[in-house]
């Protein structure tokens, strides 16, 4: 059986660790944070064989070259694309350490697990943001956030909808492992803008319950997201007549409603 356990790195980020069963392999997804992993693994003594990265910003990739050096036979699988490309990103050398550069499409396999993942670009947040899917599981960074989505950096509201729109497509039972704790602050925001929404309600008393009780929100369904995420439903048409009315005036496109209704929870729902 896959593990898949969260490891608390910065103020909210989740660094997530795949284990299989008891082996002492494990693959590390978007490692920010060195120090946190390596006295974990050395606590637990644990071996990582791969590391697969998101996207390129810091509390991503800050880790890496110094896990690399503690252990370098690990592999570092990230997109082809890396580019410096946000007032967030630093221009971190993890170039060099990279093994398997992907683009979308490709098959990545972890041998010494026995799992694989397919590369899925989903250009928004960042335009070389990946997500990694595979064994019913989503890595999908910081795209699709509990009840809400990545600020859009270097990309458009344009990409940011059609990637949702193809991560939308995956199985609805597919569990989502994104990398950052958002998602009460965010429920906030689309109770706001769906005040009708049951699904919402729920989930708004069901993640209140787990953050009382300090555990992570994450991982979430595809199939939750798709009942309550505003930046999953932007093709609903009540959301699309909300974002309208703050807008003042008629959205053409995808991408026109998805920009309005990041523009609005940026705005503080005002
Ligand atoms: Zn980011």
């Amino acid at each position: 059986m896959l593990n898949i356990k969260p490891i608390p790195a910065f103020s909210d980020n989740y660094i997530w660790m795949l284990q299989k069963d008891n082996s002492k392999q494990v693959v590390l997804v978007d490692p920010g944070d060195e120090k946190k992993i390596i006295s974990f693994l050395e606590n637990e003594s644990l071996q990582p064989v791969a590391i697969l990265i998101t996207h390129q910003h810091y509390d991503h990739t800050g880790g890496v070259a110094k896990i690399v050096k503690q252990y370098p036979q690990v592999k570092v699988i990230c997109s082809n694309s890396i580019i410096s490309d946000s007032p967030l990103s630093i221009d971190l050398p993890i170039t060099e350490f990279i093994t398997q550069p992907v683009s979308d499409g490709d098959s990545v396999e972890i041998p010494e697990l026995g799992i694989h993942f397919n590369v899925i670009a989903i250009p928004g947040h960042t335009l070389d943001h990946v997500a990694y899917y595979g064994e019913g599981a989503l890595f999908c960074g910081d795209t699709i956030f509990g009840c809400g989505c990545g600020k859009i950096f270097s990309g458009t509201a344009e990409q940011m909808a059609t990637s949702m729109m193809r991560l939308s497509a995956l199985p609805a039972e597919t569990r989502l492992y994104c990398a950052h704790e958002y998602t009460v602050d965010n429920i906030g925001f689309a109770k706001w803008l769906e005040p009708d929404n049951k699904d919402i309600q729920l989930r708004d008393e069901v993640e209140l319950a787990k953050q009382e009780k300090g555990l992570p929100t994450m991982p979430s369904t595809l199939d939750i997201e798709l009942k309550t995420n505003p930046f999953m439903r932007f093709r609903v048409p009540l959301v699309k007549q909300a974002a309208e009315k703050f807008a003042g005036k008629k959205l053409q496109n995808d991408g026109e409603v998805f920009a309005t209704i990041r523009q609005w929870k940026d705005s503080e729902y005002d």
